[in-house]
């Protein structure tokens, strides 16, 4: 690297407000020359410890997820750690990188021009600078520790602020709004504290919904499930085409309700793939006025969760409009720290998946319930025989959000053998969930995203593994159930 500004900057360390200093070096996209690039749009450095560490390998494509799905911008990524070009390149194709470029910082002169810490190691520092156009430093964090990712919700909050740069409208489909909004609903009384909770499986299959005799046992419904409790709480995971069946039987049931109070729930999204939110055209509670729902979810920054709903129902796709719809809705993307609601923990943590996905932990009458469908495992899986998979396959933050479950519903879409065919795909396997529902101190693990191309036989041999790889590492009392539709627990 050639330092071209002042010499200086090593002892007075980069502050936000202050020009930065203009470096070049090597990248996977040929020598970069910062002054060049700053010229016509902003730039955000990514600075991580190394290539192919877990933490790593998880945030860069999720960052660069983010930026992709936020519009065109005028933004260039560029991530920066001391591997050689050559370790950058095998890295980059690894984890399917396409748009960030990785800078090769080997002696770590660009990280100590910023002032950013290196540690005794030899390991850089997973931090995060903005430069605007006009190349002053508008924003710098450095995370406490090197195994801390970044928060998305700041990631977001910084493409949020390039959008603003490059003159789209801050309000611009109310993402901030929808932010801001309280999640609470307005219900007449709060709801007491449940004695009993019953989960429902609506819809247990992924991708499309699935027919015919093949299918009778388990179901062929897309991605639902609700959870309801003595009290009066309804939360809907996923809107799928088992929403339907759901949607009436909750007119059923408020129908004998003597007091005939309107229908009230929050529908909580994984993410917007299209087989978790088909079935809401076709929830019949939203077509009634005095029915009340907020639904939460992750969103990018350039489209919301209602404008993603409202698209599945244009004219051209379905006869009603969101708009249109005469109940209350009220929509919130979701913030990660948690939120409680109805006197309900919910906590979420994104996911590995083509469109990142949300996990979510509930927690209420001291029960606790993780709803994790849509991810795929870090590397595959190479079974170790009596001890558990690591972090290197088993994304850690899910095994702590599911710690000491009552449930986990974990995605077990296909067997080891397919999951080898089908990296990339977002998908998950069964011996997977056990290892992540053994580590985590889960008692009952429920399969869940069935395959479409999955007959029942098909669904009980995935069962059937997932109990052999429990007895394997000797946790025989892990409950193990593949999820069907119409199935209902009791907690
Ligand atoms: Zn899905
Ligand atoms: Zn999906």
């Amino acid at each position: 690297m050639n330092k071209q500004a002042d010499s200086s900057t090593e002892n007075h360390p980069v502050k936000v407000g202050d020009k930065t200093p203009l470096w070049t070096a090597p990248s996977t996209e040929g020598e970069i020359q910062l002054a060049d690039i700053l010229h016509t749009q902003a730039v955000l450095l990514i600075f991580y410890p190394a290539d192919w560490s877990h933490v790593c390998s998880d945030e860069l494509p999720l960052l660069e997820e983010l930026v992709k799905l936020a519009g065109k911008l005028k933004l260039k990524t560029l991530a920066i750690s001391n591997d050689s070009l050559f370790c950058h390149r095998a890295f980059a194709g690894e984890i399917g990188l396409q748009s960030t470029v990785l800078v090769s910082d080997t002696r770590h002169e660009i990280s100590r021009v910023y002032g950013l810490p290196v540690d005794q190691d030899g390991f850089g520092p997973r931090a995060t600078i903005l430069i605007d156009q006009a190349g002053i430093v508008q924003r710098i964090k450095v995370e406490p520790g090197r195994e801390q990712p970044r928060s998305m919700q700041e990631m977001e909050q910084i493409i949020q602020q390039v959008r603003e740069w490059n003159g789209y409208p801050p309000g611009l489909e109310n993402w901030q709004a929808e932010r801001r909004n309280a999640m609470q609903l307005r219900r007449a009384q709060p709801l007491a504290a449940p004695a009993r909770l019953q989960l429902r499986f609506w819809g247990t299959r992924g991708s499309i919904p699935v027919s015919g005799l093949a299918h009778v046992r388990y179901g062929g419904n897309t991605s639902c499930v609700s959870l309801t409790s003595d009290t009066g709480h309804l939360f809907i995971f996923d809107c799928g085409s088992g929403a339907r069946e759901l949607g009436q039987h909750l007119l059923e049931t408020a129908q004998t309700d003597k007091e005939k109070k309107g229908i009230e729930g929050y529908i909580v999204l994984s993410h917007t793939h299209w087989d978790h939110i088909q079935g809401f055209p076709f929830f019949a509670p939203v077509f009634q006025p005095g029915n009340r729902f907020n639904i939460l979810g992750w969103s990018n920054c350039s489209q919301t969760l209602a404008s993603i709903l409202a698209g599945q129902m244009e004219k051209i796709y379905f006869p009603v409009s969101l708009e249109a719809l005469p109940s209350e809705l009220n929509f919130f993307s979701l913030q990660f720290n948690g939120a409680v609601v109805d006197g309900a923990k919910l906590t979420g943590r994104l996911l590995k998946h083509p469109l990142p996905s949300t996990a979510y932990r509930l927690e209420l009458g001291g029960k606790t319930i993780v709803y994790a469908t849509d991810h795929e495992p870090h590397s595959l899986p190479d079974l170790p025989p009596a001890s558990t998979l690591g972090d290197d396959v088993i994304d850690p933050k899910l095994v702590e959000l599911a710690a000491n479950a009552d449930i986990l519903i974990h995605d077990a879409q296909y067997s080891l053998a397919e999951l080898v065919q089908k990296v990339g795909w977002g998908h998950n396997a069964g011996e997977v969930a056990v290892d992540t529902a053994v580590r985590a101190g889960v008692k009952h693990l429920v399969l869940f995203h069935h395959d479409p191309a999955h007959n029942d036989r098909a669904i009980d041999t995935i069962l059937q593994s997932a109990r052999w790889r429990a007895e394997a590492l000797g946790r025989q009392n892990l409950k193990i159930t593949a999820a069907s539709d119409g199935m209902a627990l009791d907690l």
